[in-house]
């Protein structure tokens, strides 16, 4: 399948740990894709897709959506690094938490 990712690259995604885990949801990439577009900045993605290990190593939850490549934690350069924004798809209606 091809990489529709445009501004993203897939290694952005993937998890911090090394293991190579960077199975990103479609939907959450169109949303970052709609974002970037959006605010017209570079996107930063500190944390996409997750293993357990990974997971669990930063704290996350047991049910975490980035084990499923489902949430990703972003800045977006214009706004600064204090306004981090996350992405969860089950809040997909457009409940951007900043
Ligand atoms: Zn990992």
């Amino acid at each position: 399948m091809m990489w529709p990712g445009e501004y993203f690259k897939r290694s952005e995604f993937a998890c911090k740990c090394g293991c190579g885990f960077d199975t990103v949801d479609a939907e959450l990439l169109a949303i970052l894709v709609n974002l970037r577009r959006h605010y017209g900045q570079p996107i930063t993605i500190h944390s996409g897709c997750r293993c357990q290990k990974h997971n669990k190593a930063v704290g996350g939850v047991i049910n975490s959506q980035h084990l499923i490549g489902r949430a990703a934690d972003v800045t977006v350069k214009k706004c600064g690094p204090k306004n981090r924004i996350r992405i969860l798809m089950h809040h997909i209606q457009r409940q951007i938490r900043i």
